[in-house]
């Protein structure tokens, strides 16, 4: 049987070579104590490239948007997102159960943008009655709308009327440099306007493990405090952050061939009548099932030895990363040509 080739998400790339011999040599110390040289470095230069004061090394992306939640508002208060939104999909509802936030999602449009007028009319005014609509959480890229990235100019304009309407904005970038990437724009031009932004380290950047939350100095401290209450204080971690430095100095710029290689995929399996595929903007790609069922064509494509996952009732997603090569993508059309023929719709 041949190695399945696994795009199922870019969080199951492998650490290469030079990555371990980073983590090997990392120099560490007890980070909870601030002793550890390498968080101490990571964190520095996450701050830096995010054009923000101040960063936190956290396990995942999930542990940054709550911290940033929980960090951002009183239990009580009213957070705007997206429906499509990681934060609203994907975590659990740890929004409710840990941050005590009520969510109130709104509609994501195709792009993963949030319409202002759904904003504006989202924000409560001082009552009695009424929560504290206290933060907007916006994400980029937009997952669930396909990979899409965000320009800085749509950033700007949902984070500005957010603030206007007197609430906090944190941007979820868990693929953010896949924006910027694909935009050819600054991750820090990106998230100007936010005041905080956590991005991934274990998703197209190639590390094992770790996210970043940045932002404010004293917003930072306080999140390092709620870090440490849902038992996120590491230690000797530089092990892990020592992967963060060696990703974000040779990790980025190599994005652009995940993207090629995502149109490539688009483009071939967007040839057969029981799919609908639409041109994808950065690594991930969304395959509309128009003929047969979904869960049939995810076992056919494995069983061919291509993996991929469900992503709603009529979806399947697939994402191109780190250890995917162009000639991957080649087998893999070759293989999936194979599953279609041996599938009858
Ligand atoms: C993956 C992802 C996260 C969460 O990251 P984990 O490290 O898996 O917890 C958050 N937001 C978005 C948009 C994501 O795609």
């Amino acid at each position: 049987m041949n190695k399945p080739i696994d795009l199922r998400s870019d969080t199951v790339s492998q650490p290469g070579d030079a990555m371990r011999r980073a983590m090997y040599e990392a120099e560490v110390g007890d980070d909870v104590f601030g002793d550890d040289p390498t968080v101490n470095r990571l964190e520095a230069m996450a701050a830096e490239l995010l054009g923000k004061e101040a960063a936190l090394f956290v396990a995942s992306g999930t542990m940054g948007n709550l911290i940033a939640l929980m960090s951002h508002t009183k239990p009580g208060d009213e957070v705007l997102l997206g429906r499509e939104s990681h934060i609203f999909q994907y975590e659990v509802g740890g929004a409710a159960r840990i941050a005590n936030v009520m969510v109130n999602p709104l509609e994501n449009r195709e792009d993963g943008t949030i319409g202002l007028d759904a904003i504006a009319a989202n924000v409560r005014p001082p009552n009695i009655h009424a929560p504290v609509t206290s933060l907007l959480t916006l994400e980029n890229t937009h997952n669930r709308c396909g990979g899409s990235a965000i320009p800085a100019a749509d950033m700007d304009a949902m984070a500005q009327l957010g603030h206007r309407k007197g609430m906090r904005v944190h941007l979820d970038g868990a693929r953010l440099f896949n924006a910027a990437v694909a935009l050819e724009t600054p991750a820090a031009r990106l998230a100007a306007e936010c005041d905080t932004v956590s991005f991934c380290l274990s998703k197209g950047l190639g590390c094992p493990v770790g996210s970043l939350l940045c932002g404010p100095s004293d917003f930072i401290e306080l999140a390092r405090r709620n870090r440490k209450m849902l038992g996120g204080g590491m230690r000797q971690v530089g092990v892990l952050a020592a992967a963060g430095i060696y990703a974000l100095e040779n990790n980025v710029a190599r994005i652009a061939d995940d993207h090629a290689n995502a149109a490539a995929l688009a483009a071939g399996i967007g040839k057969y009548d029981a799919f609908h595929v639409a041109a994808p903007q950065t690594n991930i790609v969304i395959i509309d099932i128009v003929k047969g069922e979904p869960a049939a064509w995810l076992r056919a494509f494995e069983h061919a030895g291509v993996l991929a996952v469900g992503f709603g009732p009529t979806r399947l997603r697939m994402v191109t990363h780190i250890n995917i090569t162009a000639e991957d993508i080649e087998t893999a059309l070759e293989r999936i040509a194979g599953a279609v023929e041996a599938t009858p719709v």
